[in-house]
């Protein structure tokens, strides 16, 4: 058993709304949306954050499933926002590698 939350969700120990995978990584729903949309797209490895990633492969695949996530959910031509958060000062709650997909509405910029 992982003590990493979305390592246990990865392996199927914590249910999660599951929307598409791949090999190398898999997207869920955000258990508190923060759009219409809000998608969590993460490596099935554990990654902390996007300082550590070291594995350019796994990077792309959990980029383009992202990409691919938002056409799914019809988000793609009204456009949508991809972000990683780190560390303290970026707002990481979870420290295993994550992007949000957020779309489904006009996002405000810059982010607070
Ligand atoms: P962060 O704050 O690290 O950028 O993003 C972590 C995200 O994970 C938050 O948006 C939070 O709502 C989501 N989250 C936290 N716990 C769970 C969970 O158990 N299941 C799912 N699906 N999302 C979670
Ligand atoms: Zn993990």
């Amino acid at each position: 058993m992982s003590a990493c939350l979305f390592c246990r969700i990865v392996a199927g120990e914590i249910p999660a709304q599951l929307v598409a995978e791949t090999p190398e990584a898999i997207a869920f729903r955000d258990i508190a949306p923060k759009a219409p949309v809000h998608i969590l797209v993460i490596p099935r490895r554990h990654v902390d954050s996007l300082t550590v990633a070291d594995d350019a492969a796994e990077l792309g695949a959990v980029a383009q499933l992202a990409a691919r996530v938002a056409v799914q959910e019809g988000i793609a031509t009204s456009g949508y926002r991809v972000v990683t958060n780190v560390g303290e000062d970026g707002g990481q709650s979870v420290g295993h590698l994550h992007f949000h997909v957020l779309g489904g509405r006009a996002l405000g910029w810059p982010p607070g």
